[in-house]
């Protein structure tokens, strides 16, 4: 049953029953009866209605490096949560049956779960955060505003993983309530955010500024897609933004690409793509840059001090462990690593 629906936020009334949602930076004006691209914002009556307020899809304990964030208490879990629905349409999603389901007509599928029965549930985990996340939690704003505020009361941390297409109001205000997120850079192309993602790539950068400017730790992400966004002028380009705009601190993964939904003609990203892309960000300035979705062990999964090079902490896919450091300092030279919660994990050599 797909009625559920409870009456949105950040909207306002046209003319003729018409509503302009402000949710995200489509800004969809929808007439009565019709939904917004995301497919799960409807018009009912002149009144702008969500779909997904009480519709949680897929529900997990994850590690925190998963999301992925590395800087951000390493080692915890997170209480990790998303429902149907996204306003991006990407070629290559690898989450297409949560996300895209609704913008083709589908059924929303998802389980009744209260705010503080999340909360309820991370604490049961021992959890140290709660993530929105799987699919795009802007278009589930509003679960995530109300789970974020009772989480806050308890002392958990919420992280948004996210594709950053938000609108400036969304952003203002989920504030105070956001301590961390990954978003994707997907590109640096507004061709490719065009024809790739039907969305486009000026309100990204904007939005990443702003929440640089917000103060919650912020890492980026980038899926490197053979032939579409590895050009090395591009990758240039981005590692520079970055760099300059968001701080040389702020933490680059780069993913390699798997053949997924739409975007099946293209190979895996060769790793030799990956380590160029690696090379060019840590050239452009950016001290902690990470390879993701990779085969073996390999030094783009670990932290090295920029300082004087050791290792700090090292990963085997979602495992972390800490071999230099000491309360949130390298044990070598004393540089203190950036980010949250690193004092919490046991010094190197109390494990
Ligand atoms: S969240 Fe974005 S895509 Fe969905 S209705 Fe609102 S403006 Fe449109």
């Amino acid at each position: 049953m797909e009625s559920s629906q409870h009456e949105a936020l950040l909207w306002k009334p046209l003319k003729d029953g018409k509503v302009q949602c402000r949710l995200c930076a489509h800004f969809c004006v929808i007439v009565p009866g019709e939904r917004g691209l995301c497919g799960v914002r409807e018009n009912r009556d002149g009144r702008l209605m969500t779909l997904v307020r009480d519709k949680v899809a897929a529900l997990n304990l994850d590690p925190v490096e998963k999301k992925p964030l590395y800087h951000f208490f390493p080692g915890t879990k997170t209480l990790s949560l998303g429902t149907m629905g996204c306003n991006l349409s990407c070629t290559f999603c690898q989450n297409a049956g949560l996300s895209q389901s609704p913008r083709q007509g589908k059924a929303i599928r998802g389980d009744r779960i209260s705010g503080a029965q999340i909360v309820a549930l991370a604490q049961q985990a021992h959890a140290a955060s709660i993530s929105y996340t799987y699919s795009e939690p802007t278009i589930f704003f509003e679960l995530v505003a109300e789970t974020a505020r009772l989480a806050l009361k308890e002392g958990l941390r919420n992280i948004i993983v996210s594709n950053g297409f938000q609108s400036p109001e969304c952003l203002e205000a989920w504030g105070e309530l956001i301590h961390a997120a990954n978003i994707d850079l997907k590109a640096f192309r507004e061709r490719f955010y065009h024809e790739q993602c039907g969305a486009r790539l000026k309100p990204v950068l904007e939005n990443l500024k702003a929440i640089r400017g917000l103060g919650w730790w912020l890492e980026v992400t980038t899926l490197v897609i053979p032939g579409l966004n590895d050009d090395p002028a591009e990758l240039r380009d981005m590692a520079g933004f970055i760099a300059q705009e968001l701080g040389p601190d702020t933490p680059w993964h780069l993913s390699r690409f798997h053949p997924d939904h739409v975007l099946l003609d293209r190979p895996p990203t060769p790793q030799a793509t990956l380590e160029m892309a690696w090379d060019i960000g840590k050239q452009a300035g950016l001290r902690y840059v990470y390879l993701g979705n990779i085969v073996s062990a390999h030094d783009g999964e670990n932290t090295f001090c920029p300082d004087c090079g050791a290792v700090l902490l090292k990963r085997m896919g979602f495992a972390v462990r800490n071999v230099g450091l000491r309360d949130g300092d390298c044990s070598h030279c004393g540089k203190t690593l950036p980010g949250r919660g690193l004092e919490k994990i046991p010094g190197a050599g109390q494990q």
